[in-house]
């Protein structure tokens, strides 16, 4: 994913690993940027699962 703040590209387990201080490390819904701390509202899986489903509809390399 990307840091909407900086830029930054990375995991979400990288975020999680930045978050590890947080109290509510279960229940918590953000991704922290490794780069610069900025809290990054994760993706919904729903929302994931659907554009896995759409790329694998389409395929990598097929137009229309
Ligand atoms: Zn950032």
């Amino acid at each position: 994913m990307n840091c909407p703040l900086c830029g930054n590209q990375f995991r979400e387990e990288e975020g999680e690993a930045a978050c590890q201080g947080c109290p509510m490390l279960k229940g918590c819904h953000l991704v922290k940027c490794p780069n610069c701390g900025y809290e990054v509202p994760r993706e919904p899986g729903l929302l994931k699962n659907l554009r896995d489903w759409w790329r694998q509809r389409n395929g990598p390399g097929r137009k229309g």
